[in-house]
């Protein structure tokens, strides 16, 4: 049996006979489907059953108050966010300063936690989880950029990349300097591996991080202003890279206030004082540089 989901290159071979005409089959998590009905009608056409094993990123209510020095509740950052992020996407989080975005990404990180609601990612309950579990899912699943790349200085690029390997032991040694090597190649930039990052430009320098943010084959993407020091040509050859390496497994969520980034993104999301911002409410406001 065979099956083509549309609009994805994907080509499923099931060699389970057993499934029937109309049943649920839990197949082929891997390419991001979990859940596929065969169509009753037609033997050998399966279609994936919609939002319950493509999304890879789910908020349900969520609430981020920061305590605050008096006796009342603090600050509310984030006051009710739901989103679905799919498996795939391009998502980029815009909105004035101050409208939440890093905590929003600093919980998908698991660097935080919310005050209240769900927040799942590929499966697992990251509110649920112990600080240590936490910890290490961040380390096997989250990849992030920063402004301001914040590479070692005394480690080369190449060693800079390395690192988070070194850290989830998932790679023999041995393999993760020629790992780190090819994740530099895809990035245009191999030709710097073994110099230190203060001798690259600003957008080297970016490439290196967001290598370094691959290295252990993350299932998310993470990037806060990854081109807020970036000139605005580098910016765009960012974007473009970004816009790239989303598709298939890899989803990227990237808080931003370049106004390019619409261009690049599959989806803008925005944010202001900490809720979404229906699409047809969003004014220029929010996607002003603050
Ligand atoms: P953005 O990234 O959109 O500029 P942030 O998520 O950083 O916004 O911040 C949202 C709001 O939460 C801001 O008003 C900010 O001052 C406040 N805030 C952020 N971090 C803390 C913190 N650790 N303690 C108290 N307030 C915070
Ligand atoms: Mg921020």
């Amino acid at each position: 049996m065979k099956f083509v989901p549309s609009g994805h290159p994907a080509i499923l071979d099931f060699a389970e006979p057993s499934i029937e005409a109309g049943e649920v089959a839990v197949a082929a998590i891997g390419a991001g489907y979990s859940a596929l009905r065969i169509d009753s009608s037609q033997e050998n056409v399966v279609t994936p059953l919609k939002n319950t094993h493509s999304s890879v990123i789910e908020l349900r209510g969520i609430e981020k108050i920061y305590p605050g020095p008096g006796p009342d509740r603090g600050f509310m950052a984030l006051a009710g966010i739901q989103l679905t992020v799919q498996r795939g996407e391009f998502v980029a989080v815009v909105g004035q300063s101050g409208s939440g975005k890093s905590t929003l990404l600093n919980l998908l990180a698991g660097i935080d936690r919310p005050s209240s609601g769900e927040i799942t990612v590929d499966g697992h309950s990251l509110h649920a989880l112990s600080e240590r579990a936490l910890s290490a899912w961040r380390g096997r699943s989250v990849g992030i950029v920063f402004q301001f790349f914040q590479l070692l200085p005394t480690l080369t690029v190449a060693e800079n990349v390395m690192l988070p390997m070194d850290f989830a032991h998932r790679w023999p040694l041995r393999e993760r300097r020629p790992r780190a090597l090819e994740l530099l190649d895809r990035l245009g930039i191999v030709d710097q591996a073994d110099k230190l990052p203060s001798s690259l430009s600003g957008g080297q320098q970016q490439r290196v991080a967001v290598a370094r943010a691959l290295a252990n084959e993350p299932t998310i993407l993470l990037a806060d202003e990854p081109t807020g020091n970036l000139d605005s040509r580098t910016a765009h050859s960012l974007l473009e890279l970004l816009g790239n390496l989303a598709g298939d497994a890899q989803t990227v969520v990237m808080v931003t206030h370049e106004q390019a980034a619409m261009r690049y993104a599959g989806r803008v999301v925005t944010l202001r004082d900490g809720r979404v911002v229906d699409a047809d409410d969003v004014d220029a406001d929010d996607v002003a540089h603050a």
